[in-house]
């Protein structure tokens, strides 16, 4: 009697596993967010020594294999590595870290990535544009304290665990499928427009940005007008490393990322 009674209770506890699962994926997909930037203004200085960094996974990526014919692009080249909530950071991911010197303090990213941006800030300085990185690489622990801390806050004001969920993820990227994690993006402000709002895409750093970014590799990863897209609101803070070549097609074009994918790999 005992054993049945348990069999029971393991049929019902993996049909209640299975609806929740159901249940969080459906919220994830549903809705436009933000990378949780807004709430990563203050970053920890970074250490000097470079570190080499597996990012763990939160689910499978699917192949991409579209047996794309004569591109000059490589489905396999991490600088096009697509990163979004149906394509969470491969499980075998991995990069070294490196450190950006900055005015305010020392920050990390994706070493690989630091002498375009460099390159980029210097430039920007000596356009009379100060440019200031607020939000540069997020360690999965750091996206799911600002992801469960969004959860609370909804939490405390009487919502349901699954009601603060689907709220939280409109508004902060689910752990796993930010960028900010792979070290190859960057929320980028400046000396006189210090928040993260859309107003920044008319300062004359924003413009910059938007205008000279892709001859260093970055792209503008989350415009207006693709938020259907991308799955994330516009942000004319966030940069994303895609490399030069990719850069230029991406902003002359005026497409994102995934539309790349879809028409260049
Ligand atoms: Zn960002």
């Amino acid at each position: 009697m005992k054993k049945s009674c348990d069999e029971g209770q393991m049929k019902r506890l993996t049909c209640i596993i299975f609806v929740l699962f159901c249940f969080l994926m459906g919220n994830s997909f549903a809705y436009p967010a933000s990378d949780g930037a807004a709430d990563a203004v203050l970053q920890d200085a970074g250490e000097t020594a470079a570190e080499t960094v597996a990012v763990p996974a939160g689910a499978e990526t699917e192949s991409q294999d579209k047996g794309s014919a004569d591109t000059a692009f490589d489905e396999q080249d991490w600088k096009l590595t697509l990163i979004n909530k149906q394509h969470p950071i491969p499980e075998d991911y991995s990069f070294t870290l490196g450190t950006i010197k900055t005015d305010r303090g020392n920050m990390k990213c994706d070493e690989r990535i630091i002498e375009e941006l460099n390159s980029m800030m210097q430039d920007a300085k000596e356009d009379g544009i100060h440019l200031a990185i607020c939000s540069p690489y997020r360690d999965l622990a750091r996206q799911e304290s600002l992801f469960n801390r969004k959860i609370k806050t909804y939490m405390r004001g009487g919502m349901t665990y699954m009601d603060a969920y689907k709220i939280s993820s409109q508004a902060v990227t689910v752990p796993g499928a930010s960028e900010h994690q792979a070290g190859l993006a960057l929320d980028i402000i400046c000396d006189t427009y210090t928040v993260l709002e859309e107003g920044f895409a008319d300062t004359p750093a924003g413009i910059w940005l938007e205008e000279n970014c892709a001859r260093y590799g970055f792209i503008l990863r989350y415009p207006k007008g693709k938020e259907l897209i991308t799955g994330i609101e516009f942000e004319p803070w966030h940069f994303r490393y895609v490399g030069r070549e990719a850069a230029e097609i991406i902003m002359e074009e005026e497409i994102c990322l995934e539309e790349f994918w879809e028409k260049y790999l």
